[in-house]
């Protein structure tokens, strides 16, 4: 059994384990990450990049069959899915062994095995050779999360599926129903829609992408079903039968139950964290519903103990683990930090068309008793857009009416995911209206869009 010491110990090498294990070392600390699968985590290996890899597929499959309107020619346009799946798994492969580079260069130790903290500062490490024990006065929990799995629900890998099998398809679906109209549901959604599968979206909620401001909601909806989309709200599925080849979907909605027929089924409703086997309970940390319970810090309440990422809870997204992981390192090497604030956290979903938000919605602004103006600016006035064909879009901006502060940001369209990084700087910054009027945004750009929702909380919009 090898016994090693070190100043900290990060459980788990995804975007919120690695980047803190590397900012520590960067701080002059001995580190030492443990990852019991995959370095890079969910992010890279089964989240944020391959889906975004599939999509990338889905973006130029869909374009190829617009040519024509781009005045040139591609006849007999179609996909081969393994070829599509193996360019997704590559890319993922690729960033994954990057990961391994960047712990290297940084002097990171790496174990890889299975983690447990066996008492404070003592973490024990099941690895193919033996058990490693590794003690350090500080450590990281980053062990991340899974899917959700509701009791009738459950994927066999077969007929229905979690967002592993949806990553690495053995067949094309020819009529799916996905479960769940969150960011990772509507993206499959969208992937197997432009592929050609007809495509039932059900959400429990009274609208898709529930956390998003209603209006881009209710513009992003228009746009599924004009791609030929099913998308049902208030409808919840409770039951599903199997035979060989197809799935028989119990649907309430209204408090009618009816039954429809699929070949497949992605659930996507939601995540549990990764806390089984880590012996949390003996240590005292406290966990709640799968998720560690901690301070704005990321402390646990137990001295050494921190969670960070996905494990940590809301909101599931790697930027938001990332950012935690280089706060945390930052405290222990005795640096003054800052808390995440949470409205600065942007949110992204990848769907054709795109969506991107920073900060409060509409009705969240009004809620939280602000007297609000908003903004509007739609793709259709927009020049770079409409050189682009993509004509379909919109930027809402919601503002504090007396102290002109940018409360939030929502867009949906063409390359969303890209801008809303400006108005995530804004919100940094604690901009108000007349800083983002007085900014030069490059003409043509879709950024200018940014713009006109600014001047146009204050009816100064030019193009529209
Ligand atoms: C399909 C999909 C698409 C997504 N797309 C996006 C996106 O576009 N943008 C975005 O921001 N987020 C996205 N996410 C969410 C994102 O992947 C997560 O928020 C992010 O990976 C969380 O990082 P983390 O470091 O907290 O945990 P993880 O990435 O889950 O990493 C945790 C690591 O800990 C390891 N581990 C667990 N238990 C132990 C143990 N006991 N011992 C040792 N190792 C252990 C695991 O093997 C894993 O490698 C997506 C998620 C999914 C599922």
């Amino acid at each position: 059994m090898a016994q090693q010491a070190y100043d900290v110990i990060v459980i788990g090498a995804g975007p919120g384990g690695y980047v803190a294990a590397i900012r520590a070392a960067q701080l002059g600390l001995r580190v030492v990450v443990v990852e019991r699968e995959h370095l890079g985590g969910i992010c890279l290996n089964w989240g944020c990049i391959p889906t975004k890899a599939l999509l990338r597929s889905a973006e130029v499959f869909h374009l190829m069959h617009r040519a024509k309107e781009f005045g040139l020619k591609a006849e007999g346009v179609s996909f081969d899915l393994d070829a599509v799946v193996k360019r997704s798994r590559g890319v993922a492969g690729q960033l994954s062994s990057g990961i391994g580079h960047l712990l290297k260069k940084n002097k990171v130790a790496v174990v890889m095995g299975a983690a447990a903290v066996t008492a404070p500062g003592k973490v024990s490490v099941k690895t193919d050779k033996g058990t490693d024990t590794l003690s350090a006065p500080h450590i990281i929990l980053a062990t991340g999360a899974r899917a959700r799995e509701l009791p009738g629900l459950e994927a066999d890998g077969d007929r229905v599926w979690t967002y592993k099998h949806a990553l690495t398809p053995k067949r094309m679906p020819k009529n799916l129903l996905v479960i769940g109209s969150g960011a990772i549901g509507i993206e499959f959604a969208s992937f197997f829609n432009t592929l050609g599968a007809k495509t039932t979206v059900v959400e429990v909620m009274d609208r898709v992408l529930p956390v998003e401001d209603s209006e881009i909601s209710a513009f992003a909806r228009k746009q599924f079903v004009k791609q030929g989309m099913t998308i049902l709200e208030k409808t919840s599925v409770k039951k599903l039968d199997r035979s060989k080849d197809k799935v028989t979907a119990h649907l309430e909605a209204g408090g009618k139950t009816t039954t429809a027929e699929f070949d497949t089924v992605i659930s996507a409703v939601g995540i549990v964290g990764n806390t089984e086997g880590l012996e949390l309970e003996k240590l005292g940390v406290t966990v709640d519903r799968s998720h560690v319970v901690t301070d704005e810090y990321c402390r646990t309440g137990v001295d050494g103990v921190y969670a960070i990422g996905d494990l940590a809870g809301a909101p599931w997204l790697a930027h938001k683990a990332s950012h935690e992981g280089v706060m945390v390192a930052e405290m222990i090497a005795g640096q003054k930090v800052h808390p995440i604030k949470p409205g600065s956290i942007p949110g992204c979903t990848y769907c054709h068309p795109q969506i991107a938000s920073v900060g409060l919605t509409e009705a969240r602004a009004k809620e939280a008793g602000h007297e609000v103006k908003v903004g509007r600016f739609p793709f259709i006035g927009n020049g770079k857009a409409i050189a682009l064909g993509e004509p379909d879009g919109m930027v809402k901006t919601v503002f504090d009416a007396k102290t002109g502060e940018l409360l939030g940001a929502h867009m949906v369209g063409a390359e969303v995911t890209e801008l809303i990084q400006g108005y995530t700087i804004a919100r940094t910054l604690e901009s108000t209206e007349a800083e983002l009027m007085h900014t030069v945004f490059p003409h043509p750009t879709l950024s200018e869009m940014m713009h006109e929702s600014v001047l146009d909380a204050w009816g100064r919009a030019i193009h529209f």
